[in-house]
């Protein structure tokens, strides 16, 4: 007799775009194999939980069928590219989007293997060993993140990822992209050779070379990436111990031609924007907080069912942002009214009735599906939100968008070290509180307070949102009055995380 083991399964959505069959079919799937929940995850994916091990293969082999994999959602490889999914911007985004899925398509591993295993491949014979053309035989060191960001918004978190694509737009045509590389949060605590790290922005490209520009930065971390230690080995520890001029001159090389000098840009923020908007085309667009990623129906909020139902009428797509939440994208005018009454008889709630603090709130999945959680995240943040909302009607601050973010453990999923306020998990009930973070994810934050248990936050917190709400200057961000106030000193990059 076996342990009745479960699993986890990813869906690869490059881009973060589904189609409503796509919807229907995960909705169905996380009915008949999974625990009832669909989770959309912080890198634009959907995840299974509770999958017991004899319903694996099938349920890998009906995602499939539904014309979406699992590949390289795991592993030393390249994993979903992410891209910025506001559809309104729409012919700029389309352009970014087919780039990520480029990219994705591009650095997807060659091997037959994933179909033998899984979906009863035939095993093509070969007299050649079979070595993937751009991962090798070795593969990478570690996994590989990539994003595609549209100025203003850093939705997708690019200083947080290994290599990120800048969409520069001049004249309202987009004329190619920044590349920055070597961010990364996870880090162990009680190891000060580990640290999260903000990417470097080191040279602009074309449209028509970025997939190469992608290929050859993998290139580099896949040859000179540290293979000893894997606690070392993700590419911002590449970039940390060569230095950006040295990453730059080497992709250069591998490139055959010079990146350009970077070009101006600016982010606002890291959130998204939630409500209805339309696009030029008359189309529109809705986008739903999703509490934690997690879509599911509750005896007060059958907010799974009432997705479903709008897939079934839906005649545009839905995008998952790397913020965990939900587009329900390129409506048409025709669709709309029927849209509408749906999300009104499953009381799909308007995003605008959520505080600001709220909206602007990422947790990773933490327990108890993860097995490397320490502490509770996706599950306990909602309440840590409703006390701190109190202190924020206090001081009148409901309105004032925070980043606040709060994981389980230091691998930092929900990239917990560029935010605002950042909580990550030490053990049960206790939590490391950081300060301090860039409100456009541009800064690493600072340890505040070490171990503290849950009852602390508030008591620690309300005094800070007091002060900010008297003292701020005109624009400041919470992040940035952390520091001016003294609360926590600046970090500059990922080696002085760990300084005070
Ligand atoms: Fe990631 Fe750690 Fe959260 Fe698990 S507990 S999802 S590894 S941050």
């Amino acid at each position: 007799l076996e342990k009745a083991f479960s699993f986890m399964i990813r869906i690869r959505v490059p881009g973060g775009v589904a189609t409503p069959h796509q919807w229907l079919e995960t909705d169905r799937l996380a009915t008949q194999f999974a625990n009832g929940t669909i989770k959309l995850t912080t890198r634009q994916a959907f995840q299974f939980h509770g999958i017991i091990k004899t319903n694996l293969k099938r349920t890998i082999a009906e995602i499939n069928q539904a014309a979406m994999d699992t590949i390289a959602a795991c592993g030393d490889v390249n994993r979903n590219v992410m891209c910025n999914p506001n559809p309104y911007l729409s012919e700029i985004h389309a352009q970014a989007l087919k780039a990520a899925q480029d990219i994705s398509a591009h650095l997807t591993p060659q091997t037959r293997a994933y179909h033998e295993i899984w979906l009863d491949g035939e095993k093509i014979e070969s007299s050649e060993e079979e070595v993937e053309p751009i991962y090798g035989k070795t593969y990478l060191p570690r996994k590989f993140k990539i994003t595609i960001a549209v100025p203003p918004s850093n939705d997708v978190d690019i200083y947080a990822n290994c290599l990120s694509f800048i969409a520069i737009v001049e004249d309202g045509k987009l004329v190619g992209y920044n590349v920055a590389v070597g961010g990364g949060m996870g880090s162990t605590h009680g190891n000060e050779a580990t640290y999260p790290r903000i990417a470097d922005v080191i040279g602009f490209c074309t449209p028509e070379q970025v997939v190469d520009v992608a290929e050859k930065v993998v290139l580099v971390q896949r040859d000179f990436g540290d293979r000893t230690d894997r606690k070392h080995s993700r590419f911002k520890y590449t970039v940390d111990d060569h230095g950006p001029d040295w990453i730059l001159a080497k992709l250069n090389e591998y490139l055959g031609y010079e990146l350009g000098p970077v070009r101006d840009f600016k982010f606002e923020d890291n959130g998204d924007r939630y409500g209805w908007v339309e696009d030029a085309n008359g189309n529109s667009h809705l986008t739903l907080f999703i509490a934690g990623g997690r879509v599911l129906d509750t005896p007060t909020y059958p907010m799974r069912t009432g997705l479903r139902e709008i897939a079934k009428i839906h005649d545009g797509d839905f995008r998952l942002t790397a913020n965990q939440n939900l587009i329900i994208a390129n409506v048409s005018p025709e669709k709309r009214p029927e849209i509408e009454k749906l999300l009104e008889q499953y009381g799909i709630k308007d995003s605008h009735l959520q505080s600001a603090l709220r909206l602007s709130s990422l947790a990773c999945v933490a327990l108890p599906t993860c097995a490397l959680a320490l502490a509770e995240a996706e599950r306990f943040l909602p309440t840590v939100l409703t006390d701190l909302e109190e202190s924020l009607e206090e001081n009148g601050l409901r309105h004032d968008a925070i980043t606040i973010r709060m994981t389980g453990c230091p691998n930092g999923c929900a990239r917990p070290f560029i935010s605002e306020i950042g909580f990550v998990g030490r053990g049960p009930d206790h939590y490391n509180l950081y300060l301090g973070g860039g409100h456009a994810g541009q800064r690493l934050s600072k340890l505040y307070r070490e171990n503290i248990a849950s009852s602390q936050i508030k008591p620690l917190l309300a005094p800070i949102f007091s002060h900010y709400a008297k003292e701020r200057n005109d624009g400041e961000r919470f992040g940035d009055f952390c520091i001016r106030a003294g609360y926590v000193v600046a970090t500059v990059q990922g080696p002085d995380f760990l300084k005070n």
